[in-house]
């Protein structure tokens, strides 16, 4: 099996292809690839060279879910870092004949900046190398034709918008004659200019490979990517594909030959994919609807985190309910290939895009981060009053995020935690601007209310009939903060907060930031505000030292793991879907030991299953299907076919000929190499202590357990994951002491 490549060099102006042979591969005995594709070929790369960005596709073109995985070395965690992306990224690959596309390390800039990644323990690239890096005019990369017909042009960028989306339609004009279709663009905002790590790299505009701070990295490379390959038809595609075993073929294959497979793949998963995406494509589905689940949950259990993560539960939970998701939404669409379209969107007033609008997500996380992190409040308990402050805040804080290009996770949370800090005196007045010192307080006060849930609800009601039981869900509150009139609870204060948050990005798009060291902190992440203030360390609601902003969720203390999860950064989801309550107050030690086996047991089953979904590079929406009952966490068993799992069978139409056992042992040997790997980058476990106290805090009110006796139990949880990993890194040859 070859894997093709296109090796770039922006900087020399020069690339080549490559072929990689992957039985013959260099490599360590220990270590598997499988098909080399997705995340294996972005490590295996990574391995070779540690400076790099790769690009890769998977290896089932056609076939809903696919995406393009997105590797580096994450400047904001110094570890090796995967994203994964859709739009029409991994169809262009395929289209331009290439399995990736490596960006060389090879400035002179970009390897002192990779030094440093390496060698430093946490905050990975210095102020001083992203200066330099941002310095540099890089290119803007145009691929075109197909291998080995291929053309790599390097234009000059110097006309390029600054803005992340602005840049996306003028290429769009420029090297696409205005069809958004006809190829794939990768575009970087003003914060990878103004080297910031938390920059992101979009696709298409709105699809983010982002966590990480890809943008960041990609901008050492160039300005900005478009792939116009020349199309491939599922026809040319698998003629070039060794013919399934007779015995793989149902019976209607066994007849038709390939050619039924081939003409629709998405036929053969499609009742799969209806039955467990239903929630997605649905019109009040996709992630959003989490919001009014979490956030104003009808029995008062409230886990999304607010006002930096300092209650649980939100004014602004509404905004995933079902009837402002229909007033809102006014289309939906989805990555190439996929029957989900999962992304549904509204439009927002440009000044930059053709007709003057330009197409916004609701997804779960913007929201989160923006509007419930930094507690932004609707004027009043109505759904005409939620959908004006939507509109604001697309508008005036998120339309300024996404053309910044920054991780808009890291920015809410930054900021989240920048306002606290400010308000409790740990962040120097000198240190922000004039209108970010004199913020009001937090309405809901600065520590969580004693007692967990349903300690201080306030009294129930209704909005219009609407989704919650309460307007406002039942969060945790003090009862002095009653509504005033005309308005909701932290009305007023929320109006002050979205004002100097508007302010912040507004100063953070522009060099004027680097003036104040608490606001241009904020785009390295929260994590860096942590670093620089000592006092803040407590109060950023990240996983610690080295990790990144939290996803947004505060249900169990094992979500909390996720800085001990291959997925730390991307999906991180799994985790908080492992279905355990704690043993209640009072139980014995056997008792919690017990529930940390069986629920670290669940998490490394549930990580070895995904494994295949990164290394397929497939979306991790779709790939519930192959997974026994949608349960994500094993593969699913087919009655009657040999192999027993969807999956294999599916490999075969595409000539990889494997089995159930074959691809299991992989999953395991490939989650070990993977933690090894964070390991030689200077990766250890974290202790319990080295999690910010606001996470205990955050499960303090959602599980109603002390902070205390809170900490003590993920000391004995973090213990249990050690001892079960332990285990998996010795069955494949690797020697840990944590
Ligand atoms: S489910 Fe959604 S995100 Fe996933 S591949 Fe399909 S359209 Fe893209």
């Amino acid at each position: 099996m070859n894997r093709r490549l296109l090796i770039i060099d922006p900087a020399t102006r020069q690339w080549r292809l490559e072929t990689l042979r992957v039985e013959t591969l260099d490599q360590d005995p220990r270590e598997d690839y499988f098909v080399l594709s997705g995340e294996t070929l972005c490590q295996y790369l990574l391995r070779r060279d540690p400076g790099a960005l790769v690009i890769a596709r998977g290896p089932l073109p056609f076939l809903s879910g696919n995406k393009a995985s997105v590797g580096y070395v994450s400047p904001l965690t110094g570890l090796p870092h995967y994203s994964f992306v859709g739009g029409r990224a991994a169809a262009q690959l395929l289209n331009l004949g290439i399995d990736a596309i490596c960006f060389r390390a090879n400035l002179q800039v970009s390897k002192s900046a990779n030094l440093q990644i390496i060698e430093s323990s946490s905050q990975r690239v210095s102020e001083s190398a992203n200066q330099r890096i941002s310095e540099l005019a890089s290119p803007c990369v145009v691929v075109r034709g197909r291998a080995p017909g291929i053309a790599v042009e390097f234009r000059d960028a110097s006309e390029l918008p600054g803005g992340q989306r602005s840049a996306f339609y003028w290429l769009v004009e420029q090297e696409l004659g205005g069809d958004r279709y006809a190829g794939s663009v990768f575009t970087v905002g003003e914060g990878a200019r103004l080297g910031y790590r938390s920059a992101n790299l979009a696709v298409e505009a709105i699809y983010h490979a982002g966590r990480g701070g890809a943008g960041a990295v990609f901008a050492r490379f160039a300005s900005a990517l478009v792939l116009r390959g020349e199309p491939m038809e599922p026809a040319e595609f698998f003629a070039g594909v060794s013919p399934l075993p007779l015995e793989a073929r149902t019976g209607r294959q066994r007849s038709a030959g390939m050619g039924e497979f081939a003409r629709n793949p998405n036929a053969a998963i499609a009742p799969l994919v209806d039955k467990y995406c239903a929630r997605l494509s649905g019109r009040t589905g996709g992630t959003v609807a989490k919001m009014l689940t979490t956030g104003a949950a009808s029995d008062g259990r409230n886990t999304l985190p607010a006002h930096n993560a300092r209650q649980m539960g939100s004014q602004v939970a509404g905004l995933g309910g079902p009837r402002l998701l229909k007033a809102l939404r006014q289309g939906q669409t989805g990555c190439h290939w996929c029957q989900v379209d999962c992304r549904h969107y509204h439009w927002v007033e440009v000044d930059y895009a053709p007709g003057g609008r330009d197409m916004f997500l609701d997804d779960f996380e913007p929201t989160y981060a923006v509007f419930a992190m930094l507690g932004l409040a609707p004027a009043a308990a109505t759904l005409q009053a939620r959908l004006d402050l939507r509109a604001e805040v697309d508008r005036r804080l998120i339309l300024p995020i996404e053309q910044m290009g920054c991780d808009v996770l890291n920015v809410g949370l930054g900021l989240a935690a920048l306002f606290e800090g400010v308000e409790n005196g740990y962040v120097p007045t000198g240190d922000v601007p004039d209108f970010l010192a004199s913020l009001p307080p937090c309405p809901s006060g600065a520590s969580p209310p004693a007692g967990g849930i349903g300690a201080s609800h306030p009294p129930g009601g209704t909005e219009e009939g609407d989704e919650a039981s309460h307007p406002l869900g039942r969060i945790e509150q003090k009862p002095e903060t009653s509504p005033p009139a005309g308005g909701t609870e932290g009305g007023h204060e929320g109006r002050r907060r979205l004002e100097v948050a508007v302010q912040a990005v507004e100063m953070l798009r522009t060099t004027q930031a680097s003036t104040y060291p608490a606001l241009r902190a904020i785009g390295d992440g929260p994590q860096a505000l942590a670093k620089m203030y000592p006092a803040m360390k407590d109060l950023v609601f990240t996983g610690g030292r080295g990790t990144l902003g939290n996803a947004g969720h505060a249900n169990a203390l094992w979500t909390f793991l996720m800085p001990f999860s291959r997925f730390f950064g991307h999906y991180v989801g799994q985790l908080y879907k492992i279905d355990e309550e704690l043993p209640p107050p009072g139980s014995d030690e056997a008792a919690y030991r017990a529930c940390f086996e069986r629920v670290v047991g669940r998490m490394l089953q549930k990580e070895f299953f995904w494994v295949l979904c990164n290394a397929l590079s497939m979306c991790a929406f779709t790939f519930v299907i192959f997974s026994q009952d949608g349960e994500g966490e094993r593969l699913s068993e087919d009655g009657g076919y040999p192999s027993g799992t969807l999956l294999v069978r599916i490999l075969r139409h595409y000539g990889i000929h494997t089995t159930r056992a074959d691809v299991e042992w992989f999953a395991q040997a490939f989650w070990a190499q993977s933690i090894d790997l964070k390991r030689q980058f200077g990766w250890r476990p974290p202790s319990a202590t080295d999690f910010p106290r606001r996470v205990y805090e955050a499960l303090a009110l959602a599980l109603d357990r002390p902070v205390e006796e809170l900490q003590a139990l993920m000391e004995m949880l973090i213990e249990e994951w050690k001892r079960q990993a332990g285990e998996v890194m010795r069955r494949f040859g690797y020697e840990v002491t944590w």
